[in-house]
């Protein structure tokens, strides 16, 4: 059996834009993306910090420009960097235009900011002579006064007619590539003004909860905001921002998209919660089986279930599965059939002199050495499986052309390439 991984509504159809090779919009799968938070005049540690969101699975990563020795940085970053950058400027016309000579492949950038319209029109020319494209990026923190006083506040409605009037200014100069983002740390503000400018462009559209907070908050407004939005098939790209390490933003914006089946990259593992029967620590194992394979980025399904209440059945779904089964033996199953008995009884019964139960649920079970053995055994197996499968246990090309699974089954060598949002 396997569960339908179809979207929940059909993609919006918006027109395909490129951040240097990668397509955002049209049938592209839907990018994430991230954003450094070293100083861009470190390049050594600012490209190291681009590699490791890469790692992650970042398809492309922005890199702030507030100064001229930023933008004069970019030229190694960009060189280095084996996925486009997108240079954030935000007020000075100049950076923009230093941005794109020195190699961005993306300017985030609203021309409405930057006040006279030859100094529009100069970083125009310098997008198109380099190829870039532009991000307008709308935020409800900073809208124009007269639209604050027009609209009664920040309201989906100003956010809108802010992003559009920037977006004129682009139109005007017959410049098309470009994305927009309207985002507020409000969640129903920024679903309702991204519902609201879905209908009124056919821009591909950035999505991100603005300033929404530390690790556990963050993601989960995010979750709530973005997959929202998803879901009815708005968003060409996203970017979770955090007040963490920008890593949890890629993991968190990757954990959105395998959630709604919008994109299968990387390893997705399905646990139970644990309860009186689980026969191992379904949470440890858990747990730190997705931090031992956070780097993979081939799509893989692992579950992990503490008994065979739920077990076989999540297990036939695909992919990788372990049913705790008593006293201390285990079963695994691959792509769906049951292959064979990971038996720890002599763990198992460790430490239960004087227990009650007869099912193994106690004790041994779930000490840290049964847990420590369980976890060698199946890291074992999803590495021979991934090796077998003749494929690198590190990294696929991001994005532009992904091999995605729809169904998370142990990836082949022979799989057809698949988009995975069609
Ligand atoms: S699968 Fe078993 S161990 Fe896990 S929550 Fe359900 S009944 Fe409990």
């Amino acid at each position: 059996m396997e569960y339908s991984t179809r979207p929940l509504a059909p993609r919006r159809q918006s027109r395909p834009v490129w951040v240097g090779a990668v397509q955002v919009g049209g049938n592209a799968p839907i990018s994430v993306q991230s954003m450094t938070n070293t100083a861009t005049t470190d390049v050594a540690a600012t490209v190291a910090q681009i590699e490791a969101l890469v790692a992650a699975g970042a398809d492309f990563v922005r890199v702030s420009c507030p100064t001229v020795e930023s933008t004069k940085a970019l030229a190694a970053i960009t060189s280095r960097a084996s996925v486009p950058i997108v240079a954030d400027i935000h007020f000075h016309y100049r950076r923009a235009i230093e941005a794109a000579d020195q190699g961005a492949a993306c300017l985030r950038f609203n021309p409405g900011n930057i006040g006279k319209p030859e100094r529009v029109a100069e970083v125009i020319a310098a997008a198109r002579a380099n190829h870039c494209s532009i991000r307008i990026g709308v935020n409800a923190g900073s809208l124009e006064r007269d639209l604050l006083d027009k609209h009664g506040g920040p309201n989906e409605q100003a956010l809108v007619e802010s992003a559009l009037r920037h977006a004129a200014l682009l139109d005007k100069a017959g410049f098309t590539e470009y994305k927009i983002s309207c985002k507020a740390s409000d969640v129903p503000l920024t679903i309702r003004a991204n519902r609201l400018l879905a209908r009124q462009t056919d821009a591909p559209l950035h999505l991100g909860i603005t300033e929404s907070g530390s690790g556990k908050t963050g993601s989960l407004r995010s979750a709530v905001g973005l997959g929202t939005l998803l879901g009815e098939g708005i968003g060409d790209t996203l970017r979770v921002s955090l007040a963490a390490d920008p890593v949890e933003e890629v993991r968190v914006g990757l954990e959105v998209l395998r959630s709604l089946g919008l994109r299968q990259r990387g390893v997705s593992i399905i646990a139970c919660p644990g309860c009186a029967r689980q026969q191992f620590d379904v949470a440890a194992v858990a747990s730190r089986l997705e931090e031992r394979f956070a780097h993979l980025l081939v799509p893989l399904k692992i579950s992990i279930m503490g008994c065979v209440v739920n077990g076989p059945g999540e297990a036939a779904e695909g992919g990788i599965g372990l049913t705790g089964g008593g006293r201390g033996t285990h079963q695994l199953y691959l792509d769906g059939k049951p292959v064979r008995r990971i038996t720890l009884n002599s763990l198992a019964t460790e430490g239960r002199e004087g227990a009650e139960d007869t099912e193994g649920m106690a004790g041994g079970i779930l000490s840290s050495r049964h847990t420590e053995a369980l976890i060698a055994e199946l890291a074992q197996e999803i590495e021979a499986a991934l090796e077998e499968a003749g494929r690198a246990s590190v990294s696929e090309t991001p994005a532009q052309a992904p091999s995605e699974s729809a169904t998370g089954a142990v990836p082949t060598a022979t799989a057809p390439p698949r988009q995975a949002d069609g």
